[in-house]
């Protein structure tokens, strides 16, 4: 088994679901880069029960490369998998290549482990610039590690690097612009009851379906909100998707709550607090009032949770440069998904996303990376560290 391959497999079998503890994947990654040569810090959540991992190779200050990708994983609970998703199988791809399956292997522990060995075979003597391993918690739950980090080290006044390399899964096609998510939640609050006595209380759910048929109105609208044309290539418009609904306690009361849950994916250049203005004052003109109709003591609220921004990173930079050099690819896209790079741009750290495997293998039951592709994002990371770190007398090859 190839050192790679290895590392992957023990990456794997660490189940570092967001919801769980990811200290033990933590602890792997910073005993191997510590022998390495690493200068490692670990980053806390505040319970303690995870962390973002930083390893600095090469001279201390501010400036160089970033490889940034996040150590949690999305749960397999309600999947079908064909082998235990936390040990690493031998597979095929369905078009035959030879591929490892295993939750993570794709998203993005395959990019992880091609970081930690690209470093593990760095001198410290080969590095004129820094170099940064950065591995978050929780980015499947909306990017909430990266952007606790890049707080927490602007807050302490710690230099950043200077450009940042995701290794999200983009089958080592550069992208550029992708889109964000803003996270709503509209909480109705009606009147219980009997439910044989209708006149005596406000039915949640029933307002609710209203606020529903206003959403798919809003999202075939949305359709029409184009921009990014060409770069976006299926949806160049914000989408909107009501992704959890809860209400009601019992079939024979009125139900006195129902809460929808939406994720809107906007668009670069885009406002979140537009779009909230827009709901909210659908809300106020068309819900409440019918609402309070029926009881004065009835309400809807919009509660705006968390934002994962946009990004869109001009072309043309060193980083893309070096990419280029490595993987030979031409043209920069587009992806509907967030990523981290955003919070990193936002922080003034020059981010493009490229990673090995593909994102439709993402999240899925029986996710997989071919071998193919592990083997040429270690070949990226090296050649992106080489053009970008390496002393010049050290970058050729
Ligand atoms: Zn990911």
């Amino acid at each position: 088994m190839s050192p790679l391959v290895d590392l992957l497999a023990r990456l794997v079998a660490l189940p570092t679901v967001s919801a769980d503890s990811n200290l033990a994947c933590v602890d792997l990654l910073a005993d191997r880069l510590d022998a390495a040569g690493a200068r490692i810090t670990r980053h806390f959540s505040e319970n303690g029960a995870k962390a973002n991992l930083l390893a600095r190779f090469g001279p201390d200050e501010p400036g160089g490369l970033m490889l940034a990708g996040h150590t949690d994983v999305v749960p397999t609970a309600g999947q079908r998998w064909s082998t235990d998703p936390f040990r690493l199988a031998e597979t095929r791809s369905p078009s035959g290549e030879p591929a490892l399956r295993g939750r993570g292997a794709c998203d993005m522990k395959g990019f992880i482990a091609g970081a930690v060995i690209a470093a593990e075979a760095l001198r410290a003597t080969d590095l004129a610039r820094p170099l940064t391993l950065c591995f978050t918690h929780d980015e499947e739950v909306g990017g909430v590690g990266a952007r606790r980090l890049m707080d927490e080290l602007s807050h302490a006044g710690v230099p950043l690097p200077e450009t940042a390399l995701v290794g999200e899964p983009t089958a080592l096609k550069i992208v550029r612009w992708h889109k964000g998510h803003l996270q709503l939640r509209v909480r109705l609050r009606g009147v219980g009851g009997h439910s044989s006595r209708p006149r005596e209380g406000v039915n949640a759910i029933k307002h609710a379906g209203r606020v529903l048929a206003y959403f798919e109105r809003l999202e075939r609208a949305l359709a029409s909100r184009r921009s990014f044309e060409g770069v976006f290539r299926d949806y160049p418009h914000p989408v909107l998707n009501v992704g959890l609904i809860s209400g009601g306690a019992a079939i024979n009361m009125i139900a006195e709550q129902c809460e929808i849950a939406l994720g809107y994916r906007l668009m670069p250049e885009e406002e979140p607090a537009a779009f909230v203005r827009e709901v909210r004052a659908f809300l106020d003109a068309e819900i409440l009032p019918a609402m309070r109709r029926e009881h004065p003591g009835a309400g809807v609220e919009l509660i705006a949770g968390n934002c994962a921004p946009a990004m869109a990173t001009p072309a043309g930079t060193p980083l893309e440069a070096a990419i280029r050099a490595s993987t030979g690819d031409a043209d920069a896209e587009a992806a509907d998904f967030t990523t981290e790079g955003a919070c990193y741009s936002r922080a003034g750290i020059v981010s493009l996303v490229c990673g090995p495997g593909s994102i439709e293998q993402a999240h899925q039951p029986d996710e997989h990376i071919t071998r193919d592709q592990l083997e040429r994002g270690l070949r990226l990371i090296d050649g992106v560290i080489r053009r970008l770190c390496a002393r010049p007398d050290r970058a050729a090859g």
